[in-house]
């Protein structure tokens, strides 16, 4: 299979992109404009000759007809992604979620070639009706609140997705990702598991935001690209959204314990208040639980790998 995939350069392209070339009748043609990605990430994959990488954006409408001719399938990962990157570069967040996904839309459904369209657990916004299922209702705050652009850019994604499924004929699966963690994951923009680590590592303070009750699931990033590809594959989710994920909660406080414990550091978990973290505009979520009843269903999805394991091989990938 010829496959494309963008934002290759990032954690969890680089990772999908490794799964897809263990298959040797698979090539892979991939993009990044290394704006969040790192080319650490793919560096051991150049010297591959199914491997096809192409430094440029989404928002390239001629390289993106060039790459998407190549292949037969797009997994299209290419987003803003973090809440404090997302927080610090407002306009380029929404343009790059809404005209990049436009973009791979619009030239894949002219080939009817079948496209994976990540979304995110954002989307739910502070809802506070756990678990999540893709049929939940999205409860938003004002766009004054800047955290929430990010949720809508997401949710007109989908909505794109779904309007050219239903106009063009259009294969195309949405999924919704929930925390995804492990190695390669840096802690620069958000993502709690690798910052949490690194602090624990340094014997630095462990920095819980807020008062640590806010839930959420982590999910290994190789459970998460075993789903993608299964999405992929299977013909009974064109069209459909799917929550990936995994359905084990856990309190940020209990995090920072676990990842002190695991580390066996000396630090010290602290608390620090939402405004002293984020400029005013931030508002953070209490729950974010998937239910995957629907995706496990589908395609068998269940996740192999424990909040433990992951914080593990983070561990060593830091070390
Ligand atoms: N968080 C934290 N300390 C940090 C980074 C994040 O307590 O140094 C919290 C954050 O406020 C949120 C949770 O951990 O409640 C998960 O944050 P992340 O950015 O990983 O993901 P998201 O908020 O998108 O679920």
């Amino acid at each position: 299979m010829k496959c494309l995939v963008t934002g290759a350069a990032g954690f969890i392209g680089s990772h999908l992109i490794e799964r897809l070339l263990c298959e040797n009748s698979n090539q892979v043609w991939a993009v990044d404009d290394f704006s969040t990605g790192n080319k650490g990430n793919i560096s051991n994959l150049l010297n591959n000759p199914r491997f096809h990488f192409q430094q440029g954006s989404i928002l390239d409408k001629g390289l993106m007809e060039e790459l998407i001719d190549e292949c037969e399938v797009v997994y299209h990962l290419a987003a803003a992604v973090g809440v404090k990157y997302i927080m610090e570069n407002l306009i380029k967040s929404i343009k790059i979620n809404i005209e990049g996904t436009e973009n791979v839309l619009e030239i894949t459904s002219k080939g009817k070639k079948k496209v994976l369209i990540t979304s995110s657990s954002e989307i739910y916004g502070k809802s506070e009706n756990y678990p999540f299922n893709e049929q939940s209702d999205r409860i938003l705050g004002p766009p004054t609140k800047l955290r929430w652009s990010y949720s809508s850019s997401k949710a007109i994604d989908e909505f794109l997705a779904i309007a050219y499924y239903k106009e063009r004929g259009l294969p195309v699966v949405i999924t919704r990702l929930f925390n995804v963690s492990g190695p390669r994951q840096v802690g620069v923009y958000g993502m709690v598991i690798p910052r949490f680590v690194k602090q624990a590592l340094r014997g630095e303070p462990i920095t819980v935001h807020g008062d640590g009750k806010q839930l959420r699931s982590f999910i290994h990033v190789e459970d998460a690209v075993g789903g993608l590809i299964s999405l992929m594959e299977n013909k009974n989710t064109n069209g459909e959204i799917f929550n990936l994920g995994s359905p084990q909660p856990v309190t940020i406080s209990k995090l920072a314990e676990i990842v002190k414990r695991l580390t066996q550091s000396t630090s010290n978990i602290v608390y620090i208040p939402y405004l002293q973290v984020y400029s005013d505009g931030f508002e953070d979520l209490k729950y974010r639980v998937p239910d995957i009843s629907k995706i496990s269903k589908t395609i068998g999805f269940k996740p192999k790998k424990s909040l433990e394991d992951i914080i593990k091989d983070v561990i060593e990938y830091y070390r």
